[in-house]
């Protein structure tokens, strides 16, 4: 079953380390809102199934003006049979819950929650440039719940400059004794363009080692097993039925419709298209169907984003999604790879898995299958 992901491209400030696509200016968000709705009456034929998800992300869905929320929800409905969703999820920031924005959400029809609170230590927050305080970080949550949210996501970051392993195993400890049932945990990347990599260049941050990244890794693994949550993908730890369907169905190469602005789109097969990363060349491109460019992948790409995309769950990559000549073609290259990154493989006739304590490697590992 399919899902749709709607891009909502506005923040209120620019986090330090962040390169996905925003704008801090707001001033343009109803000709954007038109826009949407109009991409979407444009599309509506390209999912051929009822979706089966809905993921409102960013950016930060949750400033966007009710006005231009109910617009989408109602377009969406218009064009879309949304009677089999079985997960519908807005990206929130802690500073948003207010009890009247989180009935309004409800309202909607949204059921999940994913909240960016990245660190409950006050210093990190000031120095990512995040708009919440660390007393929000806690706060956002008990109100989630006080409104109705059984399902909600916290994203963490670790190998965050300055941040002791001391702050760290606490940040866990904190997301666990407040009760959610599902944590992302992402490793802080330095990304190029960012104000995070300029610091890095002038010498005023320094990243930490991969020893020290690991051992974060290997605390917020232990802690959390635990606790009870299950790792199912490298970022991504759940209790028992509350892992996020949107993104597993992504990993595991479900069609999904991106709308808005840098939204991505794949059909299940193997056609991709992704729309313009820019809030004005998409607001002026849509109504002549110039906002957007696609790729028809091969059958190796199909392999090779197969193994980007399942070796880094705890799933694999099993036999029964490949033909047996791919399945070959990566087994040749398993006989290549060097020794350690062999040993990090588990191998049964089921298919083929990362070791769990290893998936911080899985770059590296799955650079060495890729088949050609
Ligand atoms: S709120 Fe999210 S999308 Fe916006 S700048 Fe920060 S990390 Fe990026």
């Amino acid at each position: 079953m399919a899902g749709i992901y709607v891009h909502i491209p506005f923040c209120k400030q620019a986090c330090t380390y962040c390169d996905f696509h925003f704008s801090t200016n707001l001033s343009n968000q109803d000709q954007l809102t038109q826009a949407i709705c109009l991409e979407i009456e444009q599309r509506k034929k390209e999912l051929d199934s009822k979706p089966q998800t809905l993921y409102f992300g960013g950016g930060s869905p949750s400033i966007l003006s009710d006005h231009s929320m109910i617009l989408l929800m109602e377009q969406l409905n218009r064009h879309f049979d949304l009677s089999q969703l079985t997960e519908t999820t807005i990206e929130t920031n802690p500073d948003d819950h207010s009890e009247e924005k989180l009935a309004f959400w409800k309202s909607l029809g949204f059921d999940r929650l994913s909240i960016g609170i990245q660190s409950f230590v006050e210093r990190d927050l000031h120095w990512m440039n995040r708009a919440h305080s660390a007393h929000e970080a806690v706060t956002c949550v008990a109100k989630a719940a006080e409104a109705g949210f059984e399902k909600h996501t916290i994203d963490l970051i670790y190998g965050i400059p300055n941040q002791s392993m001391k702050e760290w195993e606490s940040n866990i400890g904190k997301a666990i004794d407040l009760g959610v049932n599902h944590i992302s945990a992402y490793c802080l990347t330095v990304e190029a363009k960012t104000a995070l990599a300029h610091r890095v260049n002038k010498g005023l941050d320094h990243e930490k080692s991969h020893e020290v990244i690991e051992q974060e890794f290997h605390l917020l693994q232990d802690h959390l097993k635990r606790a009870g949550f299950r790792q199912y993908e490298l970022s991504n730890f759940a209790k028992p039925g509350f892992e996020a369907v949107h993104n597993a169905n992504y990993w595991s190469g479900k069609p999904y419709l991106g709308l808005g602005p840098s939204a991505h789109s794949f059909d299940g097969e193997s056609k991709r298209r992704w729309n313009v990363a820019n809030n004005m060349k998409y607001i002026k491109g849509v109504p002549s169907n110039s906002y957007t460019e696609g790729e028809t992948l091969t059958e190796t790409d199909r392999v090779n984003e197969q193994l980007m995309t399942s070796l880094r769950t705890a799933v694999g990559l099993e036999k029964v999604n490949i033909s047996d000549i791919h399945w070959d073609q990566i087994m040749r290259q398993v006989d290549q790879m060097p020794a350690a990154l062999q040993a990090m493989l588990d191998i049964d006739e089921i298919g083929i898995k990362i070791k769990p304590k290893h998936w911080l490697m899985s770059d590296a590992v799955i650079r060495e299958l890729m088949i050609a």
